[in-house]
């Protein structure tokens, strides 16, 4: 499956999709609630089918306004609802979240009914009264359709709205990207780093992360500070507030954007490449915002992605595995190395380290030996 996501133009008639959103919202808030007293008064859980039974008589009883939403939309927000539940009742997750209005910000639609796709055209079929009767309404918006899908089937689209009040349209297709690249017979290991590099390659390279984050962060303490100085719900207060989401998704595409180059150039040079497991929740203990900065996860799924569509082999070392003291020459235990030592000599075979590329090599190894 693969995901294609367009911008949606800005017309007249976008805050129906907004209005849309807001409704939806009330349909989660509503079930979300509905399962929580059920469970007080001591009732069984009601699954997906049963909610949707209960909403078609909600729909002829008290909720007759529900008619006008698209009831595809309503059964997948259900599915939602369904799931984040079954993942509770099997332990794989919290109590499921009542969404605040503001971070509900997506609608999703099956692959086959409620919208109609034509060249850069999306019609979303809303509902309407007239002259006594539900009638369907057919909203065509149109999209920056800056590249074309690729496979036969779209099995289902998003409709998105994002923090700075745009919206998108993501489609899903069945199609799966794998173009595998040469095999090039080089292999490596990456050490993540916080002081000197981003990441360090067993081949001695070393390359830099950009921090976006620390590089806007004065731009954004004085837009927060601006921010602070207007009256909350004001007209500049809500440009404000448009302007700092905007750097925010600045930030966040700069970060992204280095990621995927990094991860595509490292699939272009190696067949395999290991890496270590991370410890987030004891770095971000460790050092702060400069983790989040990084965000080494978000660079690991990126390569997760990457290695399966060229045909590469990932192998992740777990954490438990030592890579920093070990000397990658003779295998001697150093004990005494802090975090402070960025070069030492191994005193058994006088080799000379440089710590994050013998962490590198000690991955590389490591990650070799796995199966
Ligand atoms: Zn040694």
């Amino acid at each position: 499956m693969k995901t294609y996501k367009y911008r949606l133009g800005k017309q007249s008639n976008t805050i129906r999709i907004g209005n849309l959103l807001d409704d939806m919202w009330q349909v989660h808030v509503y079930f979300h609630k509905w399962q929580r007293q059920r469970y007080k008064d001591g009732l069984p859980y009601v699954n997906f089918e049963g909610m949707c039974d209960h909403v078609k008589l909600m729909k002829d009883t008290t909720h007759p306004h529900w008619k006008a939403l698209p009831s595809q939309a309503i059964q997948q927000e259900l599915k939602r609802i369904h799931l984040a539940y079954d993942r509770f009742f099997k332990k794989l997750g919290g109590r499921p979240k009542i969404k605040k209005r503001h971070k509900f910000k997506s609608i999703t639609f099956p692959g086959h009914a409620g919208w109609f796709l034509k060249n850069n055209r999306i019609t979303l079929t809303f509902r309407k009264w007239n002259n006594g009767k539900w009638r369907f309404d057919k909203v065509p918006y149109t999209f920056h359709k800056h590249r074309q899908w690729h496979g036969n089937r779209i099995s289902r689209i998003t409709i998105k709205r994002d923090t700075c009040g745009v919206y998108w349209l993501c489609i899903t297709t069945t199609y799966t990207d794998f173009r595998p690249l040469p095999t090039t017979g080089q292999s490596v290991g990456a050490d993540f780093g916080m002081k000197d590099a981003y990441l360090t390659l067993s081949t001695g390279e070393k390359k830099q992360h950009p921090q976006p984050l620390k590089h806007s962060l004065n731009k954004l303490r004085s837009l927060n500070k601006a921010l602070s100085r207007k009256q909350k719900g004001s007209n500049g207060w809500w440009r404000c507030v448009r302007h700092l989401a905007r750097l925010y998704r600045k930030i966040s595409n700069q970060r992204k954007d280095f990621h995927w180059q990094l991860a595509s150039e490292l699939c272009k040079k190696f067949d395999t490449i290991a890496i270590e497991t991370l410890n987030l929740d004891g770095m971000k203990r460790l050092w702060g915002r400069k983790v989040s900065d990084l965000a080494f996860y978000q660079f690991v799924e990126i390569l997760q992605y990457k290695c399966r569509k060229h045909k590469r082999l990932l192998k992740q070392v777990d954490q438990w595995t030592a890579t920093t003291k070990p000397c990658s020459e003779c295998g001697f235990h150093n004990e005494n190395l802090t975090l402070k030592d960025r070069q030492w000599t191994c005193p058994d075979c006088g080799a000379h380290h440089d710590r994050d590329i013998n962490a590198a090599i000690n991955i590389l190894w490591a990650g070799i030996a796995i199966t």
